[in-house]
């Protein structure tokens, strides 16, 4: 009994939970999460018209991701973020126009059944997890950064389960760690033991010339719009163990979290921008990709269609 006033407390005293509702009251995450001009998480759909292809032609310049690193982990009942006093990183270039200073890594993701998981969808589709590199602008911290519309800027992986190959080890081992030292009663917060590791060992495997860029939210309270937003086209690739592992990594009291992802907004008038390198062969096959996914996406077109001909032939019988 105790126990149990314990944890409603704590979750009283967070002030919000997933999953997010909405009702004509607005949402449940409060009024700066309803009213949004630059909601976030999206769906990346590139048969939308205001999607643009351009070439990626600012090379990224990346300080410190390749430091290896002792991390400590904290379960905020929300996700289980990371962060290191040994990292010192920060980027510029790939169009985005400031210095970002890296902060902090979070990951959010579904269930056992598969459902959900990222925050982001790839024209329509959810991958397993996704996880945030969160940055604010060099000049200023994260807490003032989240007063200005470029003040923070979050660099996002998809995470996709596969049946071969992990795209490399370090998330296969962060997340097997993570459910050990988490799943001990009265550990939710510690150090990562015996595991030191770079964020570029997780992301290793990802081209990262290929990305998705637009101006959003963050994905939680309070939904601040001030995030630069790039979601890397290419997935992190991690095993059904990992998932496993990653689905049990953050245990409060034996309740595990799941499902917390925000559904995605509207776009309304946004521009979201594909940038690409630029690979002729790289761009054959996008394009290939594209009508691929045109098809499926006017299915109904093909329905209308075969109804149109039967009409015709219904005519000509006349
Ligand atoms: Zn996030």
């Amino acid at each position: 009994m105790k126990l149990l006033a314990t944890v409603a407390s704590s979750a009283l005293a967070a002030g919000w939970s997933y999953p997010e509702t909405f009702s004509p009251g607005g949402s449940s995450w409060g009024p700066e999460c309803t009213v949004q001009m630059r909601g976030s998480p999206i769906d990346l759909d590139y048969t939308y018209r205001h999607f643009h292809f351009m070439d990626c032609q600012e090379a990224w310049n990346m300080t410190g991701y390749d430091t290896q690193a002792t991390w400590k982990f904290a379960d905020n009942e929300h996700t289980v973020e990371l962060t290191s006093d040994d990292v010192d990183a920060n980027f510029s270039g790939g169009h985005i126009g400031n210095e970002y200073q890296f902060h902090s890594f979070h990951f959010h993701w579904g269930d056992k059944s598969g459902h959900g998981g990222s925050e982001h969808t790839i024209n329509g589709h959810h991958t397993f997890a996704e996880v945030h590199f969160v940055h604010h602008r060099s000049d200023i911290d994260l807490t003032t950064g989240l007063g200005f519309g470029d003040g923070l800027a979050v660099l996002g992986f998809m995470i996709e389960v596969t049946d071969g190959d992990e795209s490399n080890d370090a998330m296969g081992e962060l997340a097997r760690r993570l459910r050990w030292q988490s799943n001990k009663k009265g550990n939710e917060d510690g150090t990562i033991q015996n595991f030191d590791f770079s964020i570029n060992d997780l992301t290793s495997g990802v081209d990262m010339n290929n990305f998705y860029r637009y101006e959003g939210s963050l994905t939680t309270p309070p939904c601040s719009e001030a995030v630069q937003w790039t979601v890397f086209k290419d997935p992190i690739r991690i095993s059904e163990k990992t998932a496993a592992n990653l689905l049990r990594s953050a245990d409060l009291d034996d309740e595990h979290i799941e499902d917390n992802f925000r559904p995605v907004m509207p776009l309304a008038e946004r521009d979201v921008i594909f940038y690409s390198d630029s690979s002729s062969a790289f761009k054959a096959a996008f394009r290939n990709e594209r009508n691929f996914d045109h098809e499926r996406h006017h299915r109904d077109y093909d329905w209308m269609h075969e109804d149109h001909e039967h009409e015709d032939k219904h005519d000509e019988e006349h």
